[in-house]
This record gives structure tokens, C-alpha cells and sequence, in this order.
């Protein structure tokens, strides 16, 4: 038997069109060279999928070419020319390495670029018309995606993660390269459906209804009804034609049945999305909550609205100005990007005293910088934070203590991951009331087992889950919860 040849890539971000930070060329890491910047280091995402290739070529099922990958961390609209120069690395590695069998991209979904709503459309396209029809082109997606009927019609296999936080990053990529080995030996042909819900919703996999959900979604996978299923949660602060939730079923060449369970799905997830309460708490009920409840053990609170996941600066000083103003003690919060602060706490060095002016220096959605008086009380020039069992750096770091509250500072914009964001600068959390974070739900997976309460809590901010007060100007209306009552689901596009 001939061995496949196999081109492996990856280019993802994902784009909060509302955030104020751009992301250039420089905002971008990974194993690329393009005009004006080049980078041999792993980009921000997991390698599950390269990972996953090298281990096939290693057991001689594939000859893999390993393309470039390029990721940013969320923020703003991506830069005309960054995208360009990368979409055109990735072309012109593929170009070099023709004939393949098989293509493997990481993608986000939710990239958007100056000039380009749907980049994820706009590549896998550009990468079909390159290898042909014959080629298997499969993708793995984050659901937090705006999928597009471009990107079904060019990829035979585009799996998105079922898990919320993403923990599943390695059993997805192991299935688009078992699907894509199987579609390219004729064993499966690929047919797909991809519905819209009529919504935009958020789906936890901690709470029950949306576990049921997943469960179902594996059932139709594991009873040969589907070859995959992806419920597309989409991301809230993008914008595009393809904003909402939205069902993606693949079949082996049963359209209609795809037709049939991704209908299904987009109808279960509207129900799900409209019967989920929008938005969380504010400070004041989430302090209140807290006061009375006299049990033991830390509320950890989501500062959603400033999540460097979902593209925010991570400087904001909202909750910790309020915290202050209250007197509000016994209380941790972190990781909050201030690397000019960090570089002076670095210098004033461990047990110093110090007059710091903290966070509030990206804009108006960060709030005003806070000025108060702290001691240094842990530093390391390169801390990072586990998330299922990868570490994740946070740059130098530093923790600082004042008025009762432990502050986390970190110099590389990411959001709060695991513990050890704070225990690895010493910061102890058990003996706390609050302990706030910067993130939507990541933090779930390594804070809920050591929390008392987890509340997600409203307030200003780039990721605001008042979706109203955004000024979307390209999503197909109505939709709930910018409309009363979106639509009844209907298909968006199709493979087959
Ligand atoms: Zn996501």
C-alpha cells in the first residue's frame, strides 16, 4: 500500500469586533516566516492536531508535511495584512508540498480580518481549489465559531469541540485525522447539513442541560446515525452573516438524515438557549450572596466582561475599584495584563512597598487605572498556568497584596486557567471569601472543585452579556435575545 501524503496546518483567532486592541502580524506566534515577521515557537493553541498527524507518520500510516501555524490570543479585528501574509504562507507551503492526499487545519471559526467577515471560509476554499476534489480536507474548530456555509462546502470533515471548557481538544483532532484516513481510503463518504438555531445562546457543558445535549450529540455519533455532530455556539461579539448557534451534522452520504438531526439539534439548542437566564450577577448580589452564606470556602466570581479569552485587554479595574470602595477583603483576583506595572514591582523585588497605579490603561471598556499602596509578595519572570495538563504562560508575573486583596499581574494577556495562576505565586486560596477571575468558563474546570459557589458576573466590559447595548450591524435578524423571538431554525447550507 502507498503511504498518504499528509499536509498538516493551523491558523486561529478569535475576533471580538467590539475589543480595542488590533491584532497585527506581531500579535501572532507559532512556526511561520511571512514579510515583517517570523516565529518558531508553539502557537497558542493546543497541538492535538499536529501531534496527532506526527504520531501517524510515526507508525507509517501517513507522510506528513507539517505546514505553518500561526494563532493569536483573542482580541480585536485582525489586520488586512496579517491575515493575507499568513493565508498566503499556508498557500504557498501547500503549493510546495503537492501532491497530498489529505489537509489537516486548526482553525477557530470566529476569525475575523479587515476586508474579510469569514476568513475560515475564505481559506479552506483557497486550500480546496489548490489540492482538488479528490483531496480529504478536514478541520478542527472551536464551537465558539461563526460556521459558514463556505467552509462546509470546502472541508469534507470540520469537527468543533463538545466540551465547554474546551478539554476534548485531543479526542476531536484524533477523530478529523480517523475521518479524514477514512474518507480518503472510500471507507465513509462525508455528506453534511448545517442549520441555524435562530438564536445566539451560551452553553455551559458544567450545567445538566447542556451535558444532556452532548450526550445526545455522542449517541447519534456512536449509533452510526452521524459520522460527527458539532453544536455551533457561536461567538457573541463577533458580527458577520454568519453570527448564531448553529447545528453542523455530518453523514456518510445520507443528506437528508443529516438534514434531519442537524434540524433537531438547532431546534433542542434554541430551546436551551432561550430558556437560559441572560446574563449573571452584579457585584452587589454576588457580595450579598456571599455575606449570607455562612458555610466556609471561596465564591469564585467570573469577571466575564474582561475576558482576554474572548478577546478582552484583561485590564480592567471595574471589580477591583468596587471591592475597594466597599472594603471588601479576604479576596484574590487575576490575571490581570498590566506588564508596565509588573516591570515595576519586578524592580521594587520581593516584600517591597510600593505606590502602584494598576490596570485601566486600554480604553474606556478597562475602566480607570486603580492607584493604591502594596507589598510584593511573589514574582516570577516567566509564570505560567496549567489547563488540562498544558502549560500555559502568563510572562513574568507578579503577586501583590493591599487593602486585604491579592492581586495577580501578569505581562502576557491570557485568561484565568487554572489555580496555579495564583498558588504559583504563592497566593493561597482556601483561606479566601472571593476569589475573582478573569474568564468566561475556562477557570471552570480547575477553580469549580475548590469553590464554595461559582457566579458569573454582568457588568461593563469588552464581553458584556448584554448583547443589545453592541452595535452589530451584519447578523440576520431577528434573533433572540436581540429579538424577542428569533426564527424557527432553517438551513444555512450543506456538503453533498
Ligand atoms: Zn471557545
Amino acid at each position: 500500500m502507498m503511504t498518504l501524503r499528509a499536509f498538516v496546518t493551523g491558523l486561529a483567532q478569535e475576533t471580538n469586533v467590539f475589543a480595542p486592541l488590533p491584532t497585527g502580524l506581531r500579535s501572532f506566534s507559532g512556526r511561520f516566516s511571512v514579510p515583517g515577521r517570523s516565529d518558531d515557537t508553539a502557537p497558542p493553541f493546543p497541538e492535538s492536531l499536529l501531534l496527532g498527524g506526527r504520531r501517524r507518520a510515526a507508525e507509517g500510516v501517513v507522510e506528513l508535511v507539517e505546514g505553518p501555524t500561526a494563532g493569536a490570543h483573542p482580541g480585536g479585528l485582525v489586520t488586512r495584512v496579517a491575515y493575507e501574509a499568513l493565508r498566503e504562507a499556508i498557500l504557498s507551503a501547500l503549493s510546495a508540498a503537492l501532491p497530498v492526499d489529505m489537509v489537516a487545519v486548526h482553525l477557530h471559526g470566529a476569525m475575523m480580518a479587515d476586508g474579510y467577515d469569514d476568513c475560515e471560509g475564505d481559506l479552506l476554499a483557497r486550500i480546496r481549489a489548490l489540492v482538488g476534489a479528490d483531496c480529504a480536507i478536514g478541520a478542527m474548530i472551536d464551537p465558539h465559531a461563526h460556521v459558514s456555509p463556505a467552509m462546509v462546502r470546502a472541508a469534507d470533515i470540520l469537527i468543533a469541540y463538545k466540551e465547554y471548557p474546551h478539554t476534548d481538544f485531543r479526542e476531536r483532532a484524533e477523530e478529523v485525522w480517523d475521518l479524514l484516513l477514512a474518507t480518503r481510503a472510500g471507507h465513509i463518504r462525508p455528506v453534511a447539513a448545517l442549520w441555524d438555531s435562530g438564536t445566539i445562546g451560551i452553553f455551559h457543558t458544567s450545567r445538566p442541560e447542556v451535558r444532556a445535549l452532548v450526550a445526545e450529540m455522542q449517541a447519534m455519533e456512536r449509533s452510526g446515525q452521524a459520522i460527527s455532530v458539532s453544536l455551533i455556539h457561536s461567538f457573541p461579539w463577533g458580527d458577520g452573516a454568519d453570527f448564531g448557534t448553529r447545528a453542523l451534522v455530518i453523514t456518510d452520504n445520507n443528506r437528508p438524515a443529516a438534514d434531519r438531526l442537524a434540524q433537531a439539534l438547532a431546534t433542542r439548542a434554541r430551546t436551551i438557549a432561550m430558556d437560559t437566564p441572560n446574563g449573571g450577577v452584579s457585584l452587589e448580589r454576588a457580595l450579598a450572596l456571599r455575606a449570607a452564606d455562612t458555610g466556609t470556602g471561596p465564591y469564585v466570581l467570573a469577571d466575564s466582561a474582561d475576558n482576554p479569552g474572548g478577546g478582552a485587554a484583561g485590564d480592567s479595574t471595574f471589580v477591583l475599584a468596587s471591592l475597594l470602595a466597599r472594603g471588601v477583603g479576604r479576596t484574590c483576583i487575576g490575571p490581570l495584563w498590566d506588564p508596565q506595572a509588573v516591570a515595576i514591582a519586578m524592580e521594587a523585588g520581593l516584600g517591597a512597598r510600593l505606590a502602584l497605579r494598576i490596570g485601566g490603561k486600554t480604553g474606556p471598556l478597562s475602566g480607570a487605572p486603580v492607584d493604591m499602596v502594596v507589598t510584593v509578595v511573589g514574582l516570577d519572570p516567566a509564570a505560567t498556568q496549567d489547563f488540562a495538563g498544558e502549560a500555559f504562560p502568563l510572562g513574568a508575573a507578579v503577586a501583590l497584596h493591599g487593602h486585604g486583596i491579592d492581586i495577580v499581574l501578569v505581562s502576557e494577556r491570557d485568561q484565568a486557567r487554572g489555580p496555579d495562576l495564583f498558588t504559583g505565586l504563592g497566593v493561597t486560596l482556601h483561606d479566601k471569601d472571593l476569589i475573582v477571575v478573569k474568564s468566561s468558563q475556562h477557570f471552570h474546570a480547575g477553580f469549580a472543585p475548590l469553590a464554595r459557589q461559582v457566579l458569573y458576573l454582568d457588568g461593563p466590559g469588552s464581553l458584556q452579556t448584554d448583547l443589545a447595548a453592541y452595535p452589530y450591524r451584519k447578523i440576520i435578524r431577528p434573533r433572540w435575545p436581540l429579538d424577542a423571538m428569533g426564527r424557527e431554525p432553517w438551513m444555512v447550507g450543506g456538503r453533498g
